[in-house]
Parts: C-alpha cells; structure tokens; sequence
C-alpha cells in the first residue's frame, strides 16, 4: 500500500511499502479518512529519534487517526463495518502488570504507532484491536476525531490534577497540547485559566477558545497576573505544556500553597528543580505519560460541544501532499496550531 515512509532522518517518502497486516478475531481493519502531524512526527523526521527510541529502518508515521471500519474479527460486536472511529495509537500487553493495575500506558511493551520500530498509521488502512478503537458521535468530524489522541493528552493532565470545580489554572505554553491542555482543564472545572506563550497569534487564537487570559511571557509577568486575579494566592492547578528550566521554574512561582504542578512537557535534559520552593507550598507534583482510559470521555465531550476542538486545525493537506504537509510542519507559522492529512 502507498504509505508516508520516514526511510532515515530528513529523508520521506510517499511510497508503496508492504506490510503484513492479518485480521486477528478481536480486530478490526479501518479505511484512515484523516491523520493529525504530530511535534513527535516532525521530531523524528527532522532528528531520526526521541530519547532511546531512534530510526532504524524505515518507519510509516502517524498516529493522530480517524477513519471508517472496513472489516470486523470473529469475536468484535462492539463495531460494525461503515462505523466512524477514532483510535487509541497505543497497545499494551494485555497480561502486563502494568495493564492488569490499569496503568496501561506505562506498560514497557507497549507498541505505539510511528515510535519505532512500529508502523504508523499515514497509509490507506490499518489493523487495530477493536478495544482501542472508538466510535465517534454523530456530529463529530473526522478531522475532530484525529483530534482526540492529542486532547487525550490534556485530558490525562487534568485528570491527574484533580480538578475541583471553580480552580484557577495556568498553562505555560500554547502549542496544540496546551491549547488542549486549557480546554481540558476547562471541561474539567476550571473557572479560568492563564496561557503563556512567546508567539502572540497563538496567545490571540487561545483567547477565542473560552475564559482564557493569554499572558505573552515576552512582554508581559504572568506572576503578577495570577496574583493579581487570585489575591496574591496564586494559581490551584499549574500545567507545564513546555518542560524547560524557566517553565518549571514558574510554575512554582505561580502555584498556590497546597495546589498542583502537573508536567507534560519533556524536557531534552534534566532541568533544575527547587526543592524548597516547592515544599513550602506543599506543592503537590504530578507527571503524565500519554494518557490512559481517556478517549471515551474526550469524544463525549467533543459530542456534546463541552469541549470544540476544531478552531486548532489551521492546516489540511492531501495524502499525496504528505510531504509537503510535513516540510510546512518543520516550520509552521505562528498562527498554525494542528496540520492534518486526508487520505480520502
Ligand atoms: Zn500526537
């Protein structure tokens, strides 16, 4: 089949490429209609690798994916042919402790799309356990359905940070998982929230999205905005969508005593981390890895429009633009939040 093949680093291809994809009894097999270009996508097509994971042979990208059944195992009843789905990128071992303690994103064998060695899903059609594939609702697109692998993010985020009703929150950072990230949090309980960001057009379209106060961190002291809007306390729940030394650093300066940092940003090397700061606040740290148990409630909320994805999706590209789709990810304008592909 014609897949976006990433053969080493730099070098991608739109190209015929075998793969050998039985239908198991608890399969299904999806037509792809719409793949979301992830930063982790970008990232190995412009370095070949993320941490111990490196590009050894060629890989298919993509992992962002909505599309229509096709084909149904023997033993799937949940999903009929002519559904549209969404679907869940990572499969854990189902007999792994980790899944069998419902952690099952932290399962070391997990296998997720487009992290080698394991194919993506930029290709006319993949097989994919029907317990990790999603209807969606009726009213929900499949460019919004190519949404959820990445709100799925925040929504893990917000989950760990549980959430009270009428919390302020802060994100640093308004990439396409901080905007999830605030929209999440929002849905989640927040009264409101304060984004950061260095690029204002992304900070302008954040401030479209629902009671969110964009604080351009260039010209502006997010500290004295929370301060200011808090009574000097600070902010209950701080997401740290950016994962360097200065965005860890602030959010100990804006959380409140006794509120919570989540961090979802990686950062490519350790970072400095002040101990004391945060244990006078008693701050309560948090850490995500992906998400788990979160695509059901993510389309429900996009169903019932809680949560509108859709003002994120600036770009789309055919499937034989693939290329192309990527070249302009390496370097989006700022006004570009989330590039997707249509394979149909
Ligand atoms: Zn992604």
């Amino acid at each position: 089949m014609q897949a976006v093949v990433l053969e080493k680093v730099a070098s991608l291809n739109l190209r015929e490429i075998e793969i050998e994809e039985p239908l198991g009894p608890h399969d299904v097999r999806i037509g792809i209609h719409t793949v979301g270009v992830c930063g982790s996508d970008v990232h190995y097509y412009r370095h070949g690798a993320i941490g111990p994971f490196v590009v050894r042979e060629p890989m298919v990208l993509g992992h962002e994916a909505a599309g229509v059944v096709l084909e149904t195992g023997t033993a799937v009843t949940s999903l009929k042919a002519g559904d549209r789905v969404c679907m869940e990128p990572g499969v854990p071992d189902p007999n792994s402790r980790a899944t069998r303690l419902g952690l099952y994103n932290l399962d070391p064998a997990v296998r997720f799309w487009a992290t080698p060695p394991v194919h993506g899903c930029l290709r006319p059609s993949v097989v994919h356990p029907a317990a990790f594939t999603f209807r969606l609702p009726d009213n929900v697109s499949f460019a919004e359905g190519a949404m959820v692998e990445p709100l799925a993010v925040g929504m893990h985020a917000a989950n760990k940070a549980r959430l009270r009703p009428g919390d302020v929150g802060v994100v640093l950072g308004a990439g396409p998982i901080g905007m999830v990230t605030a929209l999440a949090a929002l849905a989640g309980g927040c009264s409101r929230i304060f984004i950061t960001d260095v690029q204002q057009p992304k900070l302008d379209l954040a401030a479209t999205l629902g009671p969110i106060t964009p604080v351009n961190v260039a010209a502006g002291n997010l500290a004295d905005a929370v301060r200011s809007a808090t009574d000097g306390w600070g902010a209950d729940v701080v997401f740290d969508a950016v994962g360097l030394p200065q965005s860890v650093a602030q959010a100990l300066e804006v959380v409140c005593p006794g509120g919570c940092v989540v961090m979802i940003g990686m950062p490519g090397a350790p970072v400095p981390f002040d101990v004391v700061a945060a244990q006078v606040k008693e701050v309560r740290i948090e850490t995500i890895f992906r998400y788990a148990h979160v695509f059901p409630r993510a389309l429900a909320l996009m169903g019932s429009r809680k949560i509108d994805v859709r003002p994120l999706i600036t770009e789309r590209y055919g499937f034989t633009d693939s290329v192309a789709a990527f070249d302009y990810a390496c370097r989006m304008k700022p006004t570009s939040v989330k590039v997707q592909i249509e394979l149909k």
